[in-house]
């Protein structure tokens, strides 16, 4: 049993449907408004919908195949060390004039 680590570049069903949650609610959003605007149903007797898609979406991305799934890389091994960067200029304080 592997873990499952999500990859936004990785093609997977899984993947794919994990990067949906906040274009379909905003969609579902727009949507409910716009029937309210066009008198069809008004906007607070359908304002459920909006968590029946996110459980909707949250489901279908737990639960996708993960069929030529691609694991995020993440490097192994020691750091780098940082560039060295030149020393700012010090200023010495014995160089008082009186
Ligand atoms: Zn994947």
């Amino acid at each position: 049993m592997s873990l499952y680590m999500r990859n936004k570049a990785c093609p997977c069903p899984r993947c794919k449907a994990r990067g949906l949650l906040g274009a379909a609610v905003l969609i579902t959003i727009g949507v409910l408004f716009l029937l309210d605007n066009l008198d069809v149903v008004s906007f607070h007797m359908t304002a459920p919908v909006i968590l029946i898609v996110i459980g909707v979406v949250l489901y279908l991305g737990r639960t996708a195949p993960i069929d030529g799934h691609i694991p995020p890389y993440y490097p192994v091994g020691p750091v780098a060390p940082p560039p060295a960067q030149a020393a700012p200029p010090q200023q010495h304080d014995s160089q008082v004039n009186p």
